[in-house]
């Protein structure tokens, strides 16, 4: 067994599999060289290369296993990275990744790791790959994407606004706090224990939905603030989902296994890429579909923001 999927990882056929995950590795070895030589800062360069690592193996696994296994090279990598970003960079080196962080370090002016990261992963990258943060890297959603498969189409529409409500909260208490305390933030302890009380709770929090809404991504379509600000980019997005007509049957076991509940096919039938900016780029469609109809391509789209989403009673 492992003979045979070392063969098929390296056999000639499948080299060209190679050059997806060598082009991130490349992309990221190139950022982490860049900061180097910016700041001297050694920790640029294996913080980079280690997530261009971990994404290749995830999109190699991804694009030589079996069908049913496909997702879990995704996982992997989710695992890969979330437990770097969690462990290492938030728990050890203390630097708050949370968006109370982010807030903080933008107010104070001050340009940590957690600065960059929200830029590349949630702010301006979204720009090439739209919300492929959420279905690749992100340490909340890789202990969610371990619950079993659950109902995906039963969106509740008003439960989104909560997202937003969260995002405008964490803002002001930021401010609250710089206003009163300016320095708390600044301390190392202190980011530690918001990181871990965050984190503990969004884990809660997020497990519950998933077993009382019977959705496993409840958490991200009701709760987190980060789409707030991915989606203001995603919809430009140059990495997008497309179904090619000529090849679809109208299965539509896409749509069963797409964890954010998308109508995939009424895109198809308008002759457009999936839009949605709820997409992360998990590649469940294009894993499970049995035609392969379905492929993530590079492309400028005429129409930008188009939502077309199941919800409970549609
Ligand atoms: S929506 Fe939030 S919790 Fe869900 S994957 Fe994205 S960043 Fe993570
Ligand atoms: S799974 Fe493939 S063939 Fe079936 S509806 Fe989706 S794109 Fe079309
Ligand atoms: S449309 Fe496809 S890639 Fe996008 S979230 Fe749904 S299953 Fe994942």
């Amino acid at each position: 067994m492992k003979n045979k999927l070392g063969r098929k990882l390296f056999s000639k056929q499948n080299l060209k599999d190679l050059k997806t995950p060598l082009l991130f590795l490349l992309f990221f070895l190139s950022l982490g060289i860049w900061r180097y030589l910016i700041t001297d800062k050694i920790f640029y360069l294996y913080n980079f290369t280690y997530i261009g690592v971990a994404l290749g193996i995830g999109i190699l696994l991804n694009s030589n296993l079996d069908k049913e296994n496909k997702q879990w090279g995704r996982k992997i990598t989710q695992l890969l990275i979330g437990i770097y970003m969690l462990g290492y960079l938030g728990l050890i080196r203390k630097d708050n990744m949370q968006l109370e962080g982010f807030f903080f370090y933008l107010l104070a002016g001050i340009f940590a790791a957690a600065t960059l990261h929200y830029f590349i992963a949630k702010i301006f990258g979204p720009l090439i790959f739209g919300r492929g943060w959420c279905g690749w890297a992100c340490w909340t959603a890789m202990v969610l994407d371990l619950l079993p498969e659950s109902n995906q189409k039963n969106r509740k529409q008003n439960f989104g606004k909560i997202r937003y409500i969260h995002f405008i909260l964490s803002l002001v208490i930021v401010i609250y706090i710089m206003i009163n305390n300016n320095n708390i933030f600044s301390n190392l302890n202190f980011a530690l224990y918001w990181l871990a009380f965050g984190n503990i709770t969004y884990y809660i929090i997020g497990i519950s939905l998933a077993y009382f809404l019977r959705d496993k991504r409840a958490f991200c379509k009701y709760v987190c603030p980060i789409p707030t600000l991915q989606k203001i980019l995603t919809r430009f997005s140059l990495l997008k989902i497309e179904v090619e007509s000529h090849k679809c049957i109208d299965c539509h076991i896409c749509e069963k296994h797409c964890p954010m509940g998308i109508k995939i096919i009424k895109y198809k039938k308008e002759g457009k890429r999936v839009l949605s900016t709820e997409c992360i780029l998990c590649q469940s469609c294009k894993d499970i579909c049995p035609t392969n109809a379905v492929d993530v391509t590079l492309g400028l789209d005429g129409q930008i923001n188009k939502e077309y989403i199941y919800y409970d009673q549609s």
